[in-house]
């Protein structure tokens, strides 16, 4: 599960200019596909469109076959980690991973197993009581990525999930989190403008500028081209 089909995608905020232009591509199942381009290329645009944050212009996305923008929020079968990780202050770590899982009337027992299982994998059992404010800028990413975990959807949508880390702990933090993408089957689409960060990711890479898509193909498909 997790096949994600852009058909001539087209955006425009006003009507007039283009902030993705007839953009069309495959992401096929289980397969890590980054976003590269600089800064206001239409990568967020593009990930908010496939998580049906955002309406299309023109064109469709689908996953597994369905059209994102046909299916209520709590039916799609995927996971956004957002840039500056977007948890709930008023709640705990638990409460912030398991809150998806509740919406989505997961039973009780489901949702504690998987909430920790997710706060295993990325050590975060000591922290499961606190709220978002006692913990450091990476302890925070985690929590975000571990809320996404512990859905378990088909696709995980990633904006630029560890810009607000220091080096170290964004290399650190990329292996775990492609490590869990591999250990969970799942699709990933990862939006960066750094170009390390797509070559050593990604099964695909998208090339973005200007709102169009120059080139589509493996890392060293991308680097190798002239
Ligand atoms: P990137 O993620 O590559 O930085 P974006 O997708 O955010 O690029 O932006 C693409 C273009 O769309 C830019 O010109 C940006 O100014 C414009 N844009 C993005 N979001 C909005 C919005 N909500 N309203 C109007 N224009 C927007
Ligand atoms: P109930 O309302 O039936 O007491 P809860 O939702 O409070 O159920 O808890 C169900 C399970 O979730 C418990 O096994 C508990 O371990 C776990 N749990 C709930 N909230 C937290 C929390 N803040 N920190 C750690 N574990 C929690």
């Amino acid at each position: 599960m997790g096949e994600i089909v852009l058909d001539r995608v087209h955006k425009s905020y006003d009507g007039k200019t283009s902030a993705v232009e007839e953009i069309s591509y495959t992401v096929q199942q289980g397969h890590f596909v980054t976003l590269l381009g600089p800064s206001g290329c239409g990568k967020s645009t593009t990930l908010n469109m496939i998580a049906g944050l955002e309406d299309v212009s023109g064109g469709t996305i689908t996953i597994d076959g369905g059209r994102v923008d046909e299916l209520p929020p709590d039916k799609r079968d995927l996971a956004f980690v957002f840039q500056d990780y977007a948890l709930y202050p008023h709640m705990t770590v638990y409460e912030n991973m398991a809150f998806g899982l509740r919406m989505r009337k997961t039973p009780k027992a489901d949702i504690d197993r998987r909430v920790r299982d997710a706060a295993e994998r990325l050590s975060l059992e000591p922290f499961l009581d606190r709220k978002p404010r006692d913990l450091s800028g990476g302890q925070r990413q985690r929590v975000a990525l571990g809320r996404a975990i512990a859905r378990r959807p088909a696709v995980f949508l990633f904006d630029e999930p560890l810009s607000n880390l220091d080096a170290l702990l964004r290399d650190r933090t990329r292996t775990e989190l492609k490590q869990l993408h591999q250990e969970l089957g799942a699709t990933s689409v990862y939006v960066t403008h750094d170009q390390e960060e797509a070559l050593t990711l990604s099964d695909k890479i998208a090339v973005m500028s200007r709102g169009r898509l120059e080139q589509y193909g493996t890392p060293q498909e991308i680097y190798d081209s002239p």
